[in-house]
Order: structure tokens, then sequence, then C-alpha cells
């Protein structure tokens, strides 16, 4: 299997460090405000990278962090009068809600920062010990100078940075060493060996995974953003704590889900929530629609495309039914069965290639369809054994699982909305026959009985 490293800019060749077994993070939300789709694109993308990895026969252990202290936090809570910790409790619930409804189930752990105060204390303590880190009267923060590697994985030099950077806080020796304590006294604060305050964004990340992987593993995800400052800090911290390199393996980053050509986010205001999506959509044709692009690629957002990616998977579900129906009454051997099994063999061969190929999902979906329109264009003329159908339902099996949609799950057909276009057009059409053929009467009656209806059609 070949994965995309950003830190190398290249695909690579995936070697985890124990073999067969998988250290997977992912940086978690913020909780401090329902997740938007945005987010969603981000965590569908690694839900499946994991359930492929697991197909593969690696057996992947996926961590997640839960950001429930920050600044964010407090400043929402303060604007609606809510305790933080209270805020952070009631997004983190509503987050996982959300995610299960999206199918997105494959974290083995959470790991909320406040639940690892003192290893946060504990990592900050050995990077001053070390000379990384250094206090002053506000807080403790990381020497960016001391780190001779800063930058390698956005490939930023800090000479260059530097030059844009204005030095607010005047205790700190860089202008970009960034807060690993934060010296407070308004609530929620820990006691610390620098005084009572709260944790800085970047550390909580590396204790936690410090605590669970040790200071070495294999992949490290999240969205483009957070390339820097947010990843480039943890490095920074952890190999500067453990003095061992690399701290990931793979770094693995996902592009921006957008509307109109602008990401998706709380602050630019143009965000619909997952709840609000899901009021409206399903969860898988949402599922169907990400994977549709490849997880390193933008996707702009629209209800059209939405629309596409809907009836897309219905095409993968009428497949899946019409072999189920096939099954019912085929015959145990079958002369067409070699022709069958070439193309099954091909296209399954094909689209394990695509997915072997740092996930390129819509890649694979491609060799879907041309299967199913194969598939469609031979079951006219010749049908196979039930052994073969079995195989090919085996296939449609393994990609269900794959992505995390249920090929069987048959919608009633129809969308209201969808059922009465399509009627529509119906009457419209029997209208226009009944016109060729000079059926006057009959014609005007329904154009009128639409006009009650509020429909107007003008025959031009
Ligand atoms: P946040 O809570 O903002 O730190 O975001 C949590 C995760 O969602 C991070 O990995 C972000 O990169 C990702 N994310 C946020 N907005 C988007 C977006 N519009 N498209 C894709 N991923 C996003």
């Amino acid at each position: 299997m070949n994965i995309y490293n950003t830190m190398s800019q290249k695909k690579e060749l995936f070697k985890p460090m124990n073999e067969k077994r998988v250290k997977l993070f992912v940086c978690g939300p913020t909780v401090y405000d329902d997740a938007h789709i945005g987010h969603a694109r981000t965590y569908i993308s690694f839900d499946v990278i994991k359930r492929y990895l697991e197909y593969r026969g690696f057996k992947v252990f996926y961590l997640q962090n839960i950001t429930d202290i920050d600044d964010k936090i407090i400043n929402r809570a303060v604007e609606i009068g809510m305790d933080p910790e209270k805020l952070a409790k009631k997004f983190e619930k509503r987050y996982q809600i959300d995610m299960n409804l999206l199918g997105v189930n494959g974290v083995n752990f959470f790991a909320r920062a406040t639940d690892h105060i003192h290893e946060i204390i504990k990592q900050i303590e050995t990077l001053i010990e070390k000379g990384f880190a250094y206090e002053t009267e506000n807080g403790v923060y990381f020497d960016e100078a001391k780190f001779l590697d800063y930058g390698k994985l956005s490939r930023r030099k800090l000479e260059d940075l530097n030059v844009h950077r204005v030095n607010i806080d005047k205790t700190k020796k860089n202008p970009g060493d960034f807060a690993l304590w934060k010296k407070r006294d308004q609530k929620p604060i820990w006691d610390s060996p620098w005084g009572p305050g709260r944790p800085g964004w970047h550390i909580e990340d590396t204790a936690i995974t410090e605590e669970y992987f040790g200071p070495q593993y294999d992949i490290h995800g999240g969205g483009l953003d957070l390339i820097f400052p947010h990843h480039e800090a943890e490095i920074a911290q952890m190999e500067s704590a453990s003095g061992k390199q690399p701290m990931v393996r793979y770094w693995m980053h996902t592009g921006f889900l957008n509307v109109s050509g602008e990401k998706m986010s709380k602050s630019l205001g143009n965000f619909i929530t997952i709840r609000d999506l899901l009021e409206k959509h399903d969860g898988e044709t949402f599922r169907f629609f990400v994977l549709s692009t490849h997880y390193r690629s933008p996707i702009d957002f629209s209800e059209k495309s939405l629309e596409q990616a809907g009836k897309s998977l219905k095409r993968i579900r009428k497949i899946v039914e019409k072999l189920n129906e096939l099954k019912k009454d085929a015959e145990e051997t079958n002369s067409f069965d070699d022709y069958f099994k070439g193309i099954m063999d091909g296209s399954s061969s094909d689209f394990f290639k695509a997915m072997d190929n740092d996930f390129n999902t819509p890649e694979g979906l491609a060799i879907v369809f041309n299967l199913i329109k194969e598939l469609n264009k031979s079951f006219k003329v010749k049908n196979p054994s039930r052994s073969v159908l079995m195989d090919i339902s085996s296939f449609f099996n393994e990609l269900s699982e794959i992505l995390g949609i249920n090929f069987n799950n048959i919608p009633d057909s129809f969308t209201d909305e969808e059922l009465s276009t399509q009627l529509l057009d119906l009457v419209v059409n029997l209208r226009q026959k009944l016109r060729e053929r000079k059926e006057w009467e009959l014609s005007d009656e329904i154009r009128d009985k639409l006009n009650d209806l509020d429909i107007q059609i003008e025959d031009k």
C-alpha cells in the first residue's frame, strides 16, 4: 500500500512500526459548538482509511483527542452565560451523536484534554529541563529557535516566518514562541508548578499521544489547516522532549470542504451543521458524496452535487437488489460463468489497486460503476450461476464494509419530491400524445385541472 506523506510530499510504501499494528491519531474537535459538514468530511475520510487498513489485515488503534479546554470554549460560555465545562460536555456529546449518525464509529478511544492535565504538565517539565521551554510571568513558552527542524512539515523557514511576526507578548523571547501553559486565574484552571492556569492547544495532543502511543507512532491525521502551526508545533514539542525522530511516520491531511470555493468554517459563517444536513438528507448519501472525491482534494458542497451522489448510490443499491433477485432462481452451473468471473475479477483487482494507491475512493468508485454498467448490459442476455452471483455479491458486501454504507438499504424508491416530478412528467407527456392525436377536449381538461393545482402549462 502507498500513502501520501505530507512530510515528504510523496507517496510512500506503507510500513508501520510494528508490522501489522497501526497506531492512528487524528486531531479531534474543539467542542464549543455543533460540528459542521466540513468537520464531517475529515472524520468520514479517516473512518474509511481505518476501515480499509483493517480490511487489509492491519490491527488499527484509532485515538482522537477532544479539545475541551480552549479560549473559544471560554468565550462562547461567557457569551451565552453557561459554565464552560458544561458547554464542552454538551457539545462533546452532540459531536459523538452526529458522528454515529454518519456511521463514523471507528475511534477506539477519545482522550479529553482535561483528563490529561497531569501528562501535559509532565511533558512541559521535560521541555523546560531539556532547555526547549521557559517560564515568564504570563506562562510557559516553547522556544522555537531551539528546535532546529522547526518548519520541516510545512516547509517554512523560521527566518522567513519571523519577518511577518510581531511580538505582542513582550515576555516572550521570540515572536513565534507558543504557549505550553497559560497562567490564568479565571476558572476553569488547574494547579501546576508554574501556578494556576490551563494548557496551550498544541501540548494536549503530544501529551495524549505520548501517553497512549509513546513518542513515535504510525499515522497522524487532520485537515489541511492544521499543518501550520498546529502540527508543526506538535513535532517541535515531541521530538524535543523525546530526542527521537520522526515523531510520526506518515502525516495525512484532508482537503477542505468548500462552499462556493471558500473553506466551510465557523468564523466565515458559511457553515451547515451536520444536524441541519441530516434534517434533509440521509447520512449515507453524504458519506457517498464525500467519498466520491479523493480525501486530499477539495470538495465543493452544493445541493446539486449531493443529489447527484444520491443518484449514484441508488445505482449501486439497484444492482445489489438485482443480484439478490437473480440468486433466487439461478442455476447451479452455467456456461457463462467464466465470462462473468472475468469481468468481476478484473474489476475487483482494479478496485483494490486504486484503494492501495493512497485510498483513491473516486477511482475505485469509477471502476465499480463500470462494473455495474457491464453487469446490467450482460444480465439482459445471459445470467451466471448462483455461485458466481454470490461472488459478485460478496464484492459489493466488501465494498459496503469499506465505505461504511449499507447497499441493501433500498430506499422507498423515490422521495416525495422525486415522485411528484416523475408523475408530472408522465402527465405532461401523456397530454402531449393526446394533442398529437388531436384529442383537444381531453388535453384541455388536463391543462385546466393542472391549473387548479397551480401548475401552468403553456403550449408554444
Ligand atoms: P476544529 O474543531 O476546527 O479544530 O476542526 C476539527 C477538524 O476538522 C480538523 O481536522 C480540521 O482541519 C477539520 N475541518 C474543519 N473545517 C473543515 C473543512 N471545511 N473541510 C475539511 N475539514 C475541516
